[in-house]
């Protein structure tokens, strides 16, 4: 399984408030909120604790990745009880392989997508004002990406005491990519450009010109991509359980800062 990863702070704002975490088989992006760094600590703490949760891999993903949410949502309470900083939270998509089998973790408005022979699938839906204003019809699509609200999101980690994240699966086919990436990503980059940017042939390159695009569109916010690409046929993907797929699970190579 190879991987891509960058975390940008784009042309604008002071610090990087983002966070991502790559595992032998867990990958995650957080995208903090809150003043005075707050943010930044949020989304780290939030990351942090999808290590400690699925550093090791489960025996039942499903329950697991809901634990590693109640984790973190606790970990993060702690911190702003700790700092004395009140409202600070994040957003947290977490990926979970488990063979061909991929387990989707996700509360906020960052995104996970699949691209699958050039076609590129959102895998996650937005806990957003904007997305439940264009579920219920009140808005276009169009008109929600200009929204003077568009970042106001309707679930995060750290902000009440109770959390509940859409856990979902879906079956991976050798050579998927899935790219997990925050709203830095999402809002100025069209889907379309997502698409045929994230699919050229060198993982590393995507992943970069990915960031570079958000960053061309103005690079108003944080920026973090994470790539991975599922591995062909052959005999080891054909593999089946924990103990045979972690001989090949080992990422290639990696790229970008955390
Ligand atoms: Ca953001």
């Amino acid at each position: 399984m190879k991987y891509a990863a960058i975390s940008d702070k784009g042309l604008v704002r002071a610090e990087n408030q983002d966070s991502y975490y790559v595992g032998e088989y867990v990958v995650a992006v957080a995208d903090g909120m809150g003043g005075h760094e707050a943010g930044g600590l949020a989304s780290r703490t939030a990351v942090e604790a999808v290590e400690t949760a699925l550093g090791r891999p489960p025996r039942r993903p499903k329950q697991a990745m809901r634990e590693a949410f109640v984790q973190a949502n606790a970990a993060v309470l702690q911190q702003a009880r700790q700092t004395d900083q009140a409202g600070m939270g994040t957003t947290m998509t977490i990926a979970l392989v488990d063979g061909r089998r991929l387990w989707l973790g996700h509360v906020g408005d960052s995104r996970a997508y699949l691209l699958r022979a050039g076609r590129l699938r959102q895998l996650t839906e937005d806990h957003s004002l904007v997305a439940d204003l264009v579920k219920s019809g009140s808005l276009s699509p169009a008109q929600a990406k200009d929204h003077p609200r568009r970042n106001v999101i309707t679930r995060a980690v750290g902000i009440q005491t109770t959390i509940s994240p859409d856990v979902l699966s879906v079956q991976v086919e050798p050579r998927d990519r899935l790219i997990l990436c925050t709203d830095g990503l999402t809002n100025p980059v069209d889907v379309a450009d997502i698409e045929r940017l994230a699919s050229r042939v060198d993982l590393e390159s995507a992943c970069r010109t990915l960031v570079e695009a958000a960053n061309r569109a103005g690079g108003h916010d944080n920026i973090t991509v994470v790539m991975v690409e599922f591995p062909g046929d052959g005999p080891v993907a054909q593999a089946k359980g924990w103990r045979r797929f972690l001989s090949w699970a080992r990422p290639a190579f990696a790229c970008g800062q955390g």
